[in-house]
């Protein structure tokens, strides 16, 4: 993995412990900084290196996995739950980013984000089952 400085590296296990999205003010309290400043830089270096992705919709920053760092990956949002599912190689952007590439249009970032049901939340039969777990996952 590239050097992280420790700031950075504590963002970046919060992220990864993390089972929702988190935002900057979360992740600040989670890592214990002194000011937010610390956070966004880190934030912005992780993001940079492809560690992690800031959801545009939630204002929001989520660790990604290996396989997307590369690729463009979407994002399918619960918002009943926040769960967040990463698509990752999704065909359909690749073949989009390949139109672009034609008309000689240069991507810097891609931003695909879904908000609806997840399998769980749209299912009602699990509705007993997954309440413990549903105020744990809000946004914080
Ligand atoms: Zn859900």
């Amino acid at each position: 993995m590239t050097s992280l400085t420790p700031n950075q590296r504590r963002v970046f296990d919060v992220l990864l412990k993390a089972d929702a999205s988190l935002g900057a003010y979360a992740i600040l309290k989670k890592t214990g900084f002194r000011g937010a400043t610390q956070v966004y830089r880190a934030l912005e270096r992780l993001v940079d290196l492809g560690l992690a992705r800031k959801l545009e919709s939630l204002n929001a920053y989520i660790a990604v996995s290996a396989e997307s760092q590369s690729t463009p990956s979407a994002f399918a949002i619960c918002d009943h739950c926040g769960h967040i599912h990463e698509v990752v190689e999704a065909q359909e952007i690749k073949q989009l980013h390949e139109c672009l590439a034609q008309l000689n249009f240069k991507v810097e970032r891609t931003v695909v984000e879904f908000h609806g049901a997840c399998s769980m939340c749209s299912d009602h039969s699990h509705e007993a089952k997954e309440s413990p777990t549903y105020t744990k996952l809000k946004q914080g």
